[in-house]
């Protein structure tokens, strides 16, 4: 239960403490419902954010710029950005960022998929908004190895969202005015 986002010991606890007083039949109800939950939340097939449609809203829309793309670890990234109202392009939501110590490669999470949207064309901005944490440069390394591998006569320029914006490492906990600002005042990506 900690680990649920914004759930902290305090509140896990009532929670557990309220199921414990429920009959065994309104607990396997609600976790039952938990596993629907999870199992009917759709994914947007393009930049995997979560959705109720099988492109989401914002790879569908028209008024955003497809040609820049702002690579992310999670959907709650995606929020915060979306709330500073400073980007009007796309995401890719990677799932994760490569951690060896928790066993989580290059494989496990979108990475295959962000290479075969850019070799497809018309991508011509990466941004690179991962937590600056040793992970974080890891998965930004790893990736514009395999985009300068890819053998594209044209590469999409690759940057990075301006640093010092370590606020506890993640962007979800970093203020809007901030992030906004880290956002505008992006870096060219220098390995
Ligand atoms: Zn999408």
């Amino acid at each position: 239960m900690a680990s649920l986002p914004g759930v902290g010991r305090r509140t896990a606890l009532r929670l557990v403490l309220h199921l414990l007083r429920q009959t065994d039949k309104d607990v396997e109800a609600f976790a039952m419902a938990f596993t629907r939950l999870k199992k009917e939340v759709l994914y947007c097939r393009t930049c995997h954010n979560i959705s109720d449609t099988e492109v989401c809203p914002i790879c569908s829309s028209p008024r955003r710029d497809h040609a820049t793309i702002c690579v992310v670890e999670n959907v709650q990234d995606v929020m915060s950005i979306e709330n500073t109202g400073q980007y009007n392009g796309v995401y890719h939501v990677l799932g994760g960022v490569i951690s060896p110590m928790e066993g989580i490669g290059p494989k496990d999470i979108e990475i295959d998929s962000l290479i075969e949207r850019v070799t497809k064309g018309g991508v011509e901005e990466i941004i690179l908004a991962l937590p600056t944490t040793m992970e974080g440069d890891t998965t930004n390394f790893y990736i514009s190895r395999r985009l300068a591998n890819t053998g594209l006569a044209e590469l999409p320029k690759l940057s990075q969202i301006a640093r010092g914006i370590a606020i506890g490492n993640q962007l979800e906990y970093t203020d809007e005015i901030t992030l906004g600002r880290s956002i505008v005042n992006r870096t060219e990506f220098k390995g």
